[in-house]
Formats: C-alpha cells, sequence, structure tokens
C-alpha cells in the first residue's frame, strides 16, 4: 500500500479549513448573524453603560398635563410660542425645536410663533424627510431659524431599536445635518468641517464615516438617567424655572404618550423614550466626546482569518488533550475579544468571529481526528503486511537453507573423496546463490511497488530465461516423473531479468507442484497477431494438475490466497508467489491470463504487448 503524501494532507487540511472559513464569513452577513450582532451589542451595552456625565441640555417638555392644561394638541403652536417667549429674557444658548411645522395654520397664532422665533436666538428648526421629500419648516419659520436639522431616528435598525443616528441625511437636491448635530455646532460657536471619514467642530473630531449602507451613522451612548426635563406647564406656573434654561442648548419636544407615536427603543431595554429625548441623548454624546466606532470590515476579515490560521496551526501542530485545551483558551479569547474591544470603544461584530472560530476549531479537529485514524490503520495493515512478508521469506528460504546445511554437516562428518567434496561444495555455491538471489528478488519486489525502484531494462530472450528455469525445476519434475516439454521460445524480452527469471519459475514451480505424477508440461512462447498491426508476445506453461475453479481462479494472485485443493494436496506454500509473479509482470507492462478447470489442469500465460511480425524489429520493448 502507497503512504499518502505529506503534501496531500496539508492541502486537504488547508482547502477544509480554507472553506469552512470562507463559510463562517459569508453566513457573518446573513440576517440571523445581524439580528445576533444587534442582541450581543444590546447586551454589552447594558452590561457596561456609558459612565455618567452632568448634562450638558435641557427638554422643555410639551407633556400630557401641558396638552390637556392649555388647549390640547391642536393649540400646539400656541404652547411653542409661549416656550419661546418664556425663554427669550434668559437667552438660552440653541433651542432646538424637535416639530414639524410644514403646514400653515392659524395665521394670528402662526404670526405669534414667528415673532416668538424671531426673537430667538440660535433657533434650530427640524426637517423631515419623507418618501424622498423633505417636508421644510414654512418659508417664514424656516428664515426665522438658524439652521435645519433632520429629526430621523430609528430607520437604520432592523428590529426597531435605535442604535445608531446617521448625522447626514440627504436628497439629489437637499442635504441636512441631524438636529442634535446642528444644535451641538451651533452651541458650540463653530463650522461642521466634513471628510469621508469623521466631522470636526471646533476641536471635536467625531467619527461618522460616510459608508455605502449609513450617512455618517453615529451610534448613541444613551445614558440610564433621561435627560433634565421641565414641562411646558410647570415654566408657565412658575416663570422663575426659566433661569435653568439660561445659556444652555434646549430641546422642544413632545413627550406626551397619548399625543405622539413617536417613541423610540434603545439598546438599554427599558421601555421606549420620546424622539425629543433620543435627539437629546445625541448631543450628550457629541458633549461626551467619546464614540464607539464600528470596526471596520477588514480588520473584522482579517480577525476571522487570524482564528481561522490559529486553529489550523493548533491542530496541525499540537494533539490529544493539550490541542483541545489551546483550542478552548482560543475559543475563550474569540468570545471575550468583542466585549473587550466594546470598553475600549470599539463595537465589534459577535456573529462571523465566533463562528470562525468555533467552525474552524471544529473542522480542523475533524480532520486530525480523521487522519490520525487514517494512518494508524495505514500503519496496522503495513505491520500485517510484514509480518506476512517475514513469515514468507523465512518459508521459503528454509529450502536452500536446509539444502546448505545438510551437505555441509555431510561434509564435516564423514570422509568424502574429492570428487564428492567439490560436488557438495558446487551444490552449496548454488544454493547460497539462490538464497541471495531470492532475498534479492524480495527486496526488488517490495521497493518497486513503493515506487522506490526504477525497473532495469536490459534486453535477453525469452528462450535464455526459460532455459535457467527448467535447470533449476527438472530434478523436482523427475522426482514426479512429469515431462517439461518445451515448444517454440520466440520473443526478446526488455526489463529485468532477475525478476522475469522468478516470474517464470515460479509458474513452472507452482506447474509441477501441484501436478499429480507421471503428468506432462508444456512451456511456449509465440507470437501471436492481433489486428493488423498489434501482436502479442504469449508466454505460457499449460499442466495436466489439479486445478482451480472460476471462483479461485479470481483469488489466486491475492497475497497469501491458497485454493482448498491445493492446501489438501499437502504441497501448498504460503500463497505469495502468483502475487509477485503478478507485480513482476505488471511493472514489466504486460498482463496475466490463467485458463483453469478442476481436475483437468491449468494454463498460465504472461502477455505482453508487441508489433506485428510483418513490422517487427525482434526485441519486444516492454
Ligand atoms: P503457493 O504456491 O506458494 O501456495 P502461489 O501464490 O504461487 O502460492 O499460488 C497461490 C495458489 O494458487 C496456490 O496455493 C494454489 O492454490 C493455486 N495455484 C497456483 N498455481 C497453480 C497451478 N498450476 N495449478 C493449480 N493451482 C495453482
Amino acid at each position: 500500500m502507497k503512504k499518502p503524501s505529506p503534501n496531500r494532507f496539508t492541502l486537504g487540511y488547508v482547502a477544509i479549513l480554507g472553506a469552512t472559513l470562507a463559510l463562517a464569513i459569508l453566513a457573518g452577513w446573513t440576517a440571523v448573524a445581524a439580528a445576533i450582532d444587534d442582541y450581543a451589542y444590546d447586551w454589552m451595552f447594558r452590561l457596561h453603560p456609558p459612565a455618567a456625565t452632568s448634562p450638558h441640555c435641557l427638554i422643555l417638555a410639551i407633556d400630557d398635563a401641558t396638552f390637556s392644561a392649555m388647549g390640547g394638541v391642536a393649540a400646539y403652536r400656541a404652547m411653542l410660542a409661549k416656550a419661546l417667549e418664556l425663554l427669550a429674557p434668559v437667552q438660552p444658548k440653541v433651542v432646538a425645536i424637535d416639530m414639524v411645522l410644514a403646514d400653515k395654520e392659524d395665521a394670528a397664532e402662526d404670526a405669534r410663533l414667528l415673532h416668538a422665533m424671531q426673537a430667538t436666538k440660535n433657533l434650530v428648526l427640524v426637517a423631515h424627510l419623507q418618501g424622498g421629500r423633505w417636508e421644510n419648516p414654512l418659508d417664514e419659520f424656516r428664515r426665522a431659524a438658524t439652521a435645519l436639522g433632520h429629526d430621523r431616528a430609528d430607520e437604520l435598525s432592523r428590529d426597531g431599536v435605535t442604535r445608531q443616528i446617521p448625522l447626514e441625511e440627504r436628497t439629489e437636491q437637499e442635504r441636512h445635518w441631524a438636529l442634535a448635530l446642528e444644535t451641538f455646532r451651533l452651541a458650540r460657536g463653530q463650522r461642521i468641517l466634513e471628510s469621508p471619514d469623521d466631522l470636526q467642530i471646533g476641536s471635536e473630531v467625531i467619527p461618522a464615516p460616510r459608508t455605502p449602507d449609513s450617512d455618517r451613522a453615529l451610534r448613541v451612548l444613551f445614558s440610564r438617567e433621561p435627560v433634565p426635563r421641565i414641562s411646558l406647564l410647570e415654566l408657565v406656573d412658575k416663570p422663575e424655572l426659566a433661569e435653568r434654561f439660561r445659556g444652555q442648548a434646549v430641546f422642544v419636544g413632545v413627550t406626551s404618550i397619548s399625543a405622539t407615536y413617536d417613541r423610540v427603543a434603545t439598546p438599554n431595554g427599558q421601555g421606549r423614550i420620546p424622539g425629543v429625548e433620543v435627539h437629546a441623548q445625541l448631543f450628550e454624546t457629541l458633549e461626551r466626546g467619546q464614540f464607539l466606532t464600528n470596526a471596520s470590515n477588514l480588520a473584522v476579515l482579517g480577525f476571522c482569518i487570524v482564528v481561522g490560521i490559529l486553529a489550523g496551526l493548533i491542530f496541525a501542530f499540537l494533539s490529544g488533550w493539550l490541542a483541545y485545551t489551546t483550542a478552548g483558551v482560543m475559543l475563550l479569547a474569540a468570545h471575550a475579544t468583542p466585549f473587550l474591544l466594546f470598553r475600549a470603544g470599539l463595537v465589534f461584530p459577535f456573529f462571523a468571529p465566533l463562528a470562525s472560530a468555533w467552525l474552524t476549531a471544529i473542522a480542523a479537529a475533524s480532520y486530525q481526528h480523521f487522519v490520525v485514524r487514517r494512518a494508524l490503520r495505514a500503519s496496522e495493515t503495513e505491520r500485517h503486511r510484514y509480518q506476512q512478508a517475514i513469515h514468507f521469506v523465512t518459508h521459503e528460504m528454509r529450502t536452500p537453507l536446509t539444502a546448505i546445511q545438510g551437505s555441509s554437516e555431510l561434509m564435516g562428518r564423514y570422509n568424502l573423496s574429492e570428487e564428492k567434496r567439490k560436488q557438495i561444495a558446487e551444490m552449496i555455491n548454488v544454493e547460497s546463490k539462490r538464497l541471495a538471489r531470492m532475498i534479492q528478488t524480495f527486496l526488488d519486489v517490495e521497493r518497486l511497488s513503493d515506487g522506490e525502484m526504477e525497473l532495469k531494462r536490459e534486453p535477453f530472450e525469452v528462450r535464455e530465461i526459460v532455459g535457467t528455469c527448467l535447470g533449476r525445476v527438472l530434478p523436482l519434475a523427475e522426482r514426479k516423473n512429469i515431462r517439461i516439454l518445451t515448444r517454440e521460445l520466440d520473443g526478446n524480452l526488455e526489463g529485468d531479468r532477475e525478476l522475469m527469471e522468478y516470474a517464470v519459475y515460479n509458474l513452472l514451480n507452482n506447474a509441477v507442484k501441484y501436478s499429480p505424477a507421471d503428468t506432462q508440461i508444456t512451456v511456449a512462447c509465440r507470437l501471436v497477431a492481433v489486428g493488423k498491426d498489434a501482436a502479442q508476445l504469449r508466454l505460457s506453461v499449460e499442466d495436466q494438475g489439479i486445478g482451480m475453479d472460476a471462483k479461485e481462479l479470481r483469488q489466486i494472485f491475492q497475497k497469501f490466497y491458497r485454493t482448498k485443493r491445493a492446501e489438501a494436496s499437502g504441497v501448498a506454500g504460503t500463497g505469495i508467489g502468483l502475487s509477485i509473479v503478478e507485480q513482476i509482470v505488471h511493472h514489466h507492462g504486460g498482463k496475466m491470463e490463467v485458463i483453469s478447470q478442476p481436475g483437468q489442469g491449468s494454463c498460465f500465460t504472461v502477455v505482453f504487448a508487441a508489433r506485428s511480425r510483418a513490422s517487427q524489429p525482434p526485441a519486444v520493448s516492454v
């Protein structure tokens, strides 16, 4: 059996790990993965909430009590006018009104509101993007405002939870910054400087890159404590409360549950908060100056690849519990990484890195397990094969060794004539050479089948090797009174003479072994034409022995197979000879053909391809 090359194993290993990694990374793009990433984000957000800071803005809330005391939902413009009138004397730094004021309503009230707006310094109004069109405030309101800001909040998320807000919203014609951003830059008294990767307001750099799927989205660091809120009704009742708004950024908006559906879910998971609170929270996030940024796709991809490579290396170089423990540590590290990075302000996805770590570790472990088991099985088979081979060698060696042993004993024990001594010495010489040849043949066949040896390529005549083999087999045949007939012995071969000799000798020896006394064996070698140009060189050994049935015929070239008939005859050997013959013939480019019937004899033919006699040079190249 050939050992699988280490290169193929490495290639297979790398291919499987690569495919698993690709699968894990691709899975990271699915909706399920995104939902899990969001869930993990919210979980980390709650586990590691933003540190509490003193608030930088205030909300002037139009709540349920305000609505019921000041004329209901329809009177909101009058309420706004009242709010601005109350704020005017204390000069807040910025006033952002989170209400869409796009329609004309009661003329007197609109005029009053406009008047109040004109008296307000740094007024920010809402531009609302609806179905691809901007709903802007009435022109006169717009003229009174210092800036317009968009009021989008939760549209970016799949599950309605607002985790981030686009700082910029654009249509073909018009672009607006977020309401909170406009408020922030007015509070700072600075302009917005933009680059593809961030925005700069004074010394503050806001990491909000413009990407294909979001317009400068910024994660909001929702604090657990709500932004301080004063209800308009309270302010109306106690005008001295206005002092609290002096020099502050103020967000004016509806907080009433019954009057508006503008309520937003946050990662804090503590119920929904009004839209105006979300804008105020974004403002606080900007004021805080510490931001959560998303890890770049490249960084995530790099992390996944490193994790995959690590898993591969762990199972390639370590084994047993050490490999599993190290892989466990790696998995733990992969689980902890997103959380540690989150604490450092970097939002790292959960799914793709974890899927990469788990899947590659499982794939690597299974592959190595499979490979180790295969290697173990291979070495088992190898060991078994070797045991049998040793058995064969020792068995085959016994005959020449017995001859050598017996002869040398004869020489030592008796006073032999010079001629007899010479004869015995000659025999010892011949048998020991045969022994050496046998060992050589065995080793050669082993190395040939392991692909470690190149076949010798020398030309020789079939007649020659048949002659040599007959010389060795004749004494045995004579003992059983078996006649060996030789017919035409044409043809030349090219290859390893010793090996071919071994093959032919084996066939002859078997023919003698498995034939009863007083029978006949025929050896012939013929060039037979097949078709127009082709021919075959067919070397056959035919006996009149015990024969074999079809089922036995199919197995005789297997190592260590012996037919029941042969075993019963008491002369069967190890059952390995024919398997070696077949290997030798195969390595010479030939094939074996056998015809046999139980009790009717057998004919073993070695077949080589040759050119037809017409165009034939005498040698057959194999
Ligand atoms: P061995 O002869 O040492 O047992 P081989 O591999 O040479 O091993 O042969 C395998 C088996 O094939 C033999 O045991 C015998 O059963 C069968 N066999 C081989 N040659 C002949 C033959 N000429 N006639 C009948 N049976 C044969």
